[in-house]
């Protein structure tokens, strides 16, 4: 396979415009996809012609609007190109107005109360900046176009249509911000960029036919520790096993054909747990990109006998899985607005970037920490592998360095890293970068992008960006104007210098560059007055806020109804996940881990009786009668945990019933059934234990 031809050959990019439009409707097409012209009917028309051409000889057979509703996942609907003409004859049909338009029946969607069940009509509406693409399979191929997604009314029912809004916010702050500083000469516009770190598990398909908690939650809910976890740090960017190689090739090869830029494949801290990252692209396509890489990801293990499991935490106590949301702002002429350059403490315009992001990210770490909010990630945040549930930023020594001399009124100097010399003629030397790296921390700059290592790997990142991209939107207007204003009495560097140090002082409180796993963060944090949401009970409230509500509205992103409606999904996708969990765990226990018990559990009593009367003594045999002893107690308690499991399930549940009720009942039932795993014969266990699924491949 050749990479450098083969890149994008399904979608129709600019270079398959170019083959099958007129020279003119592409030419027209070029200024849409610029923004400089809006699309009109005429050339609608034509591009249809020319997308259905190119798909048609491409082997497709359908079409369809792609699009991303409020469920997570996308959604499709298939047309067939073609009509039966007078002749009885087969003809191929497919008009702009098809291809801008769809009428996908929206009742059956989430959309929080906007729409009632009989109110169906929903509207979806060709993204043109993101390139269409051929979803092809065996047996045929379908040209997927995407889409937003919206009701009647006209409100947003998608994940694509607030983050182009949070985009465009962003993009109108910036500019204004480059425009102050005098560098928005020759830029048209700024773009939010986008590079997401997927991780994964990949477990063999066999063991979820065996596991009904893998097959329905895509998770394991019971499970004892293997002996072996990760403690060797065997694993971790180690030889990659030639299954897992020919599954990667297999996945990078569809990536590719796909227009998706991927770049980084290795094993990560998990056994059985993998990376792939993809070179950055601007938000909005990047963020199409990510849903066709998970798609991608879990169909083609399918194809090699493994699960993909996207689950940020498919098992207990081993690392589980993030996105890391690698995020900066670029002008279209390629200038890269979070990049320091040499002299830092020089660089105003990107310290005001910088100190944007950062009053961005303390007044709103509460809707931050929303924005990730799952009932998977709750797992996740705060375990002893992921950054806690408190956002923080993490801003390496050469950053802090310059922000404390600007906060003292005298900035003089950068920090710089220097060359490294190993000690061996035979090793080249190296530079080093003038900070560390923290692997601990929710938000953190690196080098020239803030990392946002939060968000979970099953999350679709539209959400984490547009609120990002929100907030950020605010503070660049808010620090934009404070400049404005200084500039009546004092010159642009002064000026600058004198918001920047008021915004230090107000929020460095959000910098912290130690050990953010560490017990005395969270002490500190809590001294410092941040917030520490633990729980998607905490979290999602935060967004019903009046702060929240007022910053949405005023960056056109999303109004109060469709805010309140979005937070009303993710209360109720936390309960009915956990809802789920709560039914699948009690039915393996009633079905399997009780019934296996209580199969040993009689064993043990026969061999006890059997062994006692033939000894005719009871005495020899005291530590066996306290193993049944305890067996039975631990069934008793499974039965009971269970029962009550069982009537609060049937409640009507708040996400705070399940924090404070079904979570620490399925704990304890948890805990019941992994002692019972450490007791119960291998041959009577049910079901696969972790040590088989997690190493055996
Ligand atoms: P790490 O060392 O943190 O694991 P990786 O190399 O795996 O980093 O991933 C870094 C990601 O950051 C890649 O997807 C890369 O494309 C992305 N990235 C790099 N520069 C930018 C940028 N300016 N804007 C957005 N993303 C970026
Ligand atoms: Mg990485």
């Amino acid at each position: 396979m050749d990479y450098s031809t083969n890149f994008g050959s399904l979608t129709f990019n600019k270079k398959a415009m170019k083959n099958y439009m007129q020279k003119n409707t592409y030419k027209k097409m070029l200024k849409i996809l610029e923004g400089e012209n809006a699309m009109d009917s005429k050339t609608a028309n034509e591009v249809a012609e020319a997308m259905k051409t190119w798909a048609i000889e491409n082997e497709c057979t359908h079409y369809c609007h792609w699009f991303q509703p409020l469920t997570g996942s996308t959604a499709e609907k298939h047309d067939s190109f073609y009509d039966p003409d007078n002749n009885e004859n087969l003809i191929t049909n497919f008009s702009g107005k098809l291809l801008v338009r769809g009428e996908p029946d929206a009742s059956s969607f989430p959309s929080g109360g906007i729409r009632d069940t009989y109110e169906a009509r929903g509207y979806t509406a060709w993204d043109t900046s993101s390139p269409a693409f051929i979803n092809r399979n065996e047996t045929g191929a379908t040209l997927c176009i995407p889409t937003a997604f919206v009701s009647w009314t006209g409100e947003a029912l998608d994940k694509k249509t607030p983050l182009l809004r949070s985009i465009n916010a962003v993009n109108i702050q910036a500019m204004r911000m480059l425009k102050i500083f005098g560098n928005d000469k020759g830029v048209k516009k700024t773009i939010t960029t986008l590079g997401c770190e997927q991780e994964f598990f990949l477990i063999d398909e066999s063991f979820v036919e065996e596991r009904e908690d893998l097959l329905l939650c895509g998770t394991t809910l019971i499970g004892k520790e293997a002996p072996k976890g990760h403690q060797l740090d065997d694993h971790y960017f180690g030889t990659m096993k030639e299954r897992v190689l020919a599954y990667y090739h297999d996945v990078e090869y569809q990536l590719l054909d796909l227009g998706v830029p991927f770049k980084t494949r290795h094993n990560e801290v998990a056994p059985a747990q993998f990376e792939l990252a993809p070179t950055f692209e601007n938000a909005n396509v990047a963020t199409d990109h990510q849903m066709i890489t998970m798609h991608v990801l879990k169909k083609t293990a399918k194809d090699h006998g493994f699960c993909c499991l996207l689950h940020e935490k498919p098992f207990a106590r081993i690392n589980g899985s993030g996105k890391h949301n690698n995020w900066s702002i670029s002008t279209d002429t390629g200038l890269n607005l979070l990049d320091p350059t040499e002299k830092t403490h020089e660089n105003i315009q990107f310290l005001t970037f910088l100190c944007s992001i950062i009053q961005a990210v303390d007044k709103h770490a509460d809707l931050l920490r929303a924005s990730i909010a799952s009932a998977g990630n709750d797992l996740r945040l705060g375990g002893n592998e992921a950054p806690p549930a408190i956002i923080s930023i993490f801003l390496g020594e050469m950053l802090t360095d310059i922000l404390e001399q600007i906060e003292k009124g005298k900035v003089s100097s950068t920090k710089k890293g220097g060359i490294m010399n190993l000690g061996s003629t035979t090793i080249a030397e190296i530079s080093r970068h003038s900070g560390d790296r923290n692997r601990t921390s929710p938000f953190a700059f690196t080098g020239n992008k803030f990392e946002f290592r939060a968000p979970g790997s099953a999350c679709s990142i539209a959400w984490p960006n547009t609120v990002l991209n929100t907030i950020i939107a605010e503070s660049i207007d808010e620090i934009a104007t404070k400049i404005e204003l200084e500039m009546k009495s004092l010159n642009l560097e002064k000026a600058v210098y004198k918001v920047l140090k008021e915004v230090i002082t107000k929020h460095k409180k959000v910098c912290f560059d130690g050990d953010g796993y560490s017990q005395n963060w969270e002490k500190e944090a809590i001294g410092r007055g941040l917030p520490n949401l633990k729980t998607c009970a905490d979290a999602l409230p935060c967004l019903k806020s009046k702060k929240a509500l007022d910053v949405f509205e005023k960056y056109d992103v999303l109004t109060n109804v469709e805010l309140k409606a979005r937070v009303e999904i993710l209360e109720e996708q936390y309960v009915t996940n956990k809802e789920i969990e709560a039914r699948t765990l009690i039915s393996m226990m009633s079905t399997q881990i009780i019934p296996a018990a209580e199969v040993y559990q009689f064993e043990l009593a026969k061999n006890l009786n059997t062994v006692s009367s033939a000894l005719a003594s009871k005495n020899k045999t005291k530590i066996q009668q306290a193993k049944l002893n305890n067996l039975t107690n631990i069934i008793e308690e499974s039965l009971d945990l269970v029962q009550r499991l069982i009537q609060q399930e049937k409640k009507h549940l708040s996400p705070s019933d399940i924090k404070n009720s079904i979570i620490p009942l399925m704990d304890k039932i948890r805990s019941c059934s992994d002692e019972l795993e450490g007791i119960i014969p291998d041959d009577l266990w049910p079901i696969p234990k972790y040590s088989e699924i997690l190493f055996l491949f």
